[in-house]
């Protein structure tokens, strides 16, 4: 049975001293800590990113937003590609994902990985249930043929929620407003009608799955709680009139910075209509967030990773971000990246903590991120473990 002996563990809540933590297979069998030793390393769990997109080209070189890429790239294909930016992800300390707008090839990887076939991190997926001309749909151009699937009226969404619950998703993504990215929308446009969000909703819960909103402006986020979502992403609108619903009850928010600071400020180059929409949510949601976090508005690791605008292993950067723009302390940020996005998205029975019984996802790290979150550094990670195998570095001796 692997162990680290003589390390300092923090366990998704709090510091535990130094101590020891064993596992067994995927399942973590001894968290012993209380000892006062000064080790060297650190356990943490490993991170979990609420919010990825993992159907981007993995291989070497760059592909721009614009290439054909998807458009062109067969399926039996793209699933490879799906599965290495998942694994590119674990090696870098993410040892749980969840895909907001999966299908038929995020779920095949997740199933091959659960299965031990291929090596890989725990993925999450939510089918997503958008309209005709809304932001999911409008990433593809009008004259190709292969585009998701849309629904466009209370029926429809219920009968796409269950054709994503016949397939096995875990989850359900609507949108409530339009999109930074989408061609030719704005991001205060509307998405869809009250009773077809409400249909979505009530079908999605019915079958045990959770609603994540997409949501860029005050009147989307408004409607989507009100009609009773469980998660809201980007959530640029959240504004002083929602933070006390958010926190009474205790909806998470993935704030998704890092990308659409990049799309502000012309790191990432996607022509000036999608940059003039990401300074207008930028200034919007700087507006709104320090507020939020002060006023406790749960905000859980959600970046938006796509390969490409922000890469699987970026996810430290984002924490520390957050850590900066909310004022928050180093133990706080970690936690909306470890033990809270587990429990956010329903994996807190599974993974987030290091605790006996619990998955034994974990990185081992060469600092003390809670005390100081610039510690969580791709830099700084000596090992990860995920589902109990060392997937990148080695566990020291
Ligand atoms: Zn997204």
């Amino acid at each position: 049975m692997p162990e680290l002996v003589d390390i300092a563990l923090w366990d998704g809540a709090s510091a535990l001293g130094t101590g020891r933590i064993a596992w067994d297979g995927d399942r973590i069998t001894a968290v012993e800590g209380g000892g006062e030793g000064s080790a060297r390393y650190a356990a943490i769990p490993g991170l979990i990113d609420t919010h990825v997109h993992l159907a981007a080209y993995a291989g070497p070189g760059e592909l721009g937003w614009n290439s054909q890429w998807d458009l062109v790239t067969p399926d039996t294909e793209r699933v490879f590609h799906v599965a290495a930016q998942a694994q590119r992800a674990m090696r870098a300390g993410i040892t749980t994902v969840r895909d907001l707008a999966g299908g038929p090839l995020q779920l095949s990887v997740s199933r091959v990985f659960e299965a031990g076939v291929q090596v890989g991190p725990r993925v999450r997926v939510n089918g997503p249930v958008g309209m005709t001309a809304g932001h999911g749909d409008l990433f593809i151009p009008p004259h190709y043929d292969r585009r998701d699937p849309v629904a466009d009226s209370p029926d429809e969404c219920r009968a796409l929620v269950r054709r994503w619950a016949r397939q096995g998703v875990h989850g359900i993504k609507i949108y409530a407003s339009g999109g930074v990215l989408s061609m030719g929308d704005r991001v205060g446009w509307r998405n869809q009608t009250d009773d077809e969000i409400r249909a979505t909703i009530d079908e999605a819960h019915a079958l045990g799955m959770a609603v994540a909103a997409h949501s860029h402006d005050t009147p989307s986020a408004r409607r989507a709680l009100d009609l009773g979502v469980d998660s809201i992403e980007h959530g640029t609108g959240l504004d002083a009139s929602l933070w006390g619903v958010m926190v009474d009850r205790n909806i998470p928010v993935a704030p998704t910075l890092l990308i659409n600071d990049r799309l502000a400020d012309g790191t990432i180059q996607v022509g000036a209509d999608a940059q003039e929409k990401a300074q207008a949510v930028v200034a919007e949601r700087d507006a709104n967030f320090a507020g939020a976090a002060d006023a406790g508005v749960r905000f859980v690791l959600g970046t938006d990773a796509n390969g490409v605008m922000v890469r699987f292993g970026e996810q430290h950067e984002e924490v520390r971000l957050m850590a900066r723009s909310f004022g928050w302390t180093a133990e706080r940020a970690l936690r909306a990246a470890t033990s809270d996005a587990a429990d956010a998205i329903g994996l807190g029975g599974t993974t987030g903590r290091l605790a006996p019984g619990l998955g034994a996802d974990l990185i081992v790290i060469d600092g003390r991120p809670w005390d100081r979150i610039d510690d969580l550094d791709v830099s700084r990670i000596v090992a990860v473990v995920s589902r109990g195998r060392v997937v990148s570095g080695a566990l020291p001796l």
